[in-house]
């Protein structure tokens, strides 16, 4: 390896390899010490400006190469998605709303220079906390970047036509429901609650305070006992259908050339990195199973975990939380089960409800005009929390632990039936209850995009921006992502107490 800027390439990180290899004028076959190959075409004059930004792996495939995985898939007329790539620039592991948003924006900002492939075991999603969730978008976070991945994906939403349409496809539509979020408060927390209202309004949210009195106006039909004030949002909040939402952004994302495959990701493979220092390691490429049980190797360049609840998983795949040093501290994100259930009330509240937020962790919101309302708990106190174990709906929650905070709240709910139910986890980071994005401290070709609790859809299109530009653009600019780095579980950040709660 005689160029000194390859050197310093494989000893330096994988955003420190883009920018150097911008200078070196030829291409170049690289050899790391374990002897993974890659091939770096590094001339300026012969690219686009947007191409010189890009990771790349695999970067020199022949026309052959190309021809030939797609015939092999042909040949055998194996479905789409059974085709494990041998290569990709970007391997996202988990095709929900996070992982599609990332991959789209990757995709977006370069559709024709880097290859995107998403492993994903389950590709109609029947566990995906996407499909799972709330659905609702709201700005009420006491953490500016919270407030700011929630306006842009707001603002995704609204413009979604112009994002995701596809040629000869249906527009998307994703029923976004425009009724507002109310958040309520009780007197201990009426001064936080005003603070962050003001806070959110300077970030562009409109979001208004509403006292007591404001608020039995408005609402009649809720009692507001031992609750002092709340905050509604007037525009973007609401709530919509997940679904329509992940269609819409996979469907754009295979025509912009994204590769999703069905398959389990089961490991990587690690090779050391030259160093003068001590030994380092980086990932190199990824093992998938596919339902046939082949397993399939795909070196890559950069890995995204967009695994959700089960991003610890595919954390400790990558030895964090197994290894030595650095590696020794996991990723503390954990599955924690949540339940949606459907009532029927035809006398209730109807177009009135926005979907209010209660103390006590009480959430509900209207579904259609017919007079279904979804309802859950998030349970204020570990001891109230659901077991994990199994998706399975347990109907003496909402019995013991939902009807009666809801029928407190709005009385007429005494008259409701339950309709339906369903259970889904959401990723719980157990240290700060905040999100975990970027790339880990020492795996630099490993980013994060996990711990997102309760808001993951709602932060969506803001990571994947955001994503995009720390990868193609050397740093964030929809939000300024920093504080939400792995790094902050490694060193004791006096920061780390502003992003808890
Ligand atoms: C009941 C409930 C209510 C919620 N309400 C709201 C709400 O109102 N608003 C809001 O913003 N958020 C809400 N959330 C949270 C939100 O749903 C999640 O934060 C968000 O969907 C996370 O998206 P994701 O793409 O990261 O994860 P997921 O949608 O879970 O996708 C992860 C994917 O990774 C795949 N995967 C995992 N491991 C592997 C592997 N080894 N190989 C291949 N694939 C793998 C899984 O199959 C899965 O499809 C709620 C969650 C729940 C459970």
């Amino acid at each position: 390896m005689s160029c000194p800027m390859l050197r310093s390439l494989c000893r330096s990180t994988l955003k420190s390899v883009l920018l150097k290899t911008h200078h070196c004028k030829q291409f170049v076959k690289l050899r790391s010490s374990l002897g993974s190959a890659r091939f770096v075409t590094t001339d300026e004059s012969d690219k686009p400006d947007v191409q010189k930004r890009i990771p790349r792996a695999g970067h020199f495939r022949s026309a052959w190469d190309v021809m030939k995985e797609e015939f092999e898939g042909m040949k055998t007329m194996k479905p789409p998605g059974t085709v494990v790539p041998r290569e990709t620039d970007v391997l996202i592991i988990g095709g929900g709303v996070v992982g599609s948003s990332v991959a789209y924006w990757l995709k977006h900002e370069d559709p024709a220079g880097s290859n995107v492939t998403v492993i994903e075991r389950d590709p109609v999603y029947t566990r995906a906390s996407s499909m799972l969730s709330w659905e609702g978008i709201n700005f009420r976070s006491s953490i500016p970047e919270n407030v700011q991945l929630s306006l842009y994906t707001s603002d995704f939403l609204r413009d979604i036509k112009q994002h995701l349409n596809v040629l000869h496809e249906a527009s998307p539509d994703v029923q976004f429901n425009h009724q507002g979020y109310l958040l309520l408060a009780e007197e201990k927390d009426a001064e936080r609650l005003a603070e962050d209202v003001v806070m959110q309004q300077d970030l562009g949210a409109r979001v208004v305070l509403l006292t007591k009195r404001q608020l039995t106006e408005r609402y009649p039909w809720m009692d507001f006992e031992g609750i002092e004030c709340g905050s509604l949002g007037l525009e973007g909040e609401g709530w919509l259908d997940p679904w329509s939402y992940l269609r819409a952004l996979k469907q754009k994302n295979i025509s912009l050339g994204v590769k999703y495959v069905h398959g389990e990701l089961t490991g990587f493979e690690l090779v050391e990195i030259e160093t003068d220092g001590p030994v380092k390691f980086k990932l190199d490429a990824g093992v998938t199973r596919t339902p046939d049980g082949r397993e399939h190797e795909t070196k890559f360049c950069l890995a995204i975990n967009c695994a959700g609840p089960w991003a610890a998983d595919v954390a400790e795949m990558a030895r964090v939380g197994t290894g030595e040093g650095d590696l020794a501290v996991p990723l503390p994100v954990e599955p924690r089960k949540r339940y949606a259930f459907v009532n029927h009330l035809p006398s209730g509240p109807k177009l009135d409800c926005p979907l209010v937020k209660d103390p006590s962790g009480l959430f509900f919101h209207r579904e259609g005009f017919g007079g279904h309302y979804v309802c859950g708990l998030d349970p204020v106190s570990e001891v109230d929390e659901p077991v994990i174990a199994n998706f399975e709906v347990d109907f003496g929650f909402y019995d013991e632990k939902v009807l009666p905070k809801l029928t407190k709240r709005v009385p007429e709910f005494s008259k409701s039936n339950l309709k339906t139910a369903w259970a889904g986890y959401k990723d719980h980071n157990i240290v700060d209850q905040s999100p975990v994005i970027g790339p880990h401290p020492y795996l630099r070709n490993f980013l994060f995009a996990n711990g997102l609790e309760g808001q993951g859809l709602q932060y969506s299109a803001g990571i994947g921006r955001a994503l995009m530009e720390y990868i193609l653009d050397n740093g964030y600019k929809v939000a300024k992502l920093d504080r939400f780095h792995f790094d902050r579980f490694l060193v004791d950040d006096p920061e780390q107490e502003q992003l808890t709660g």
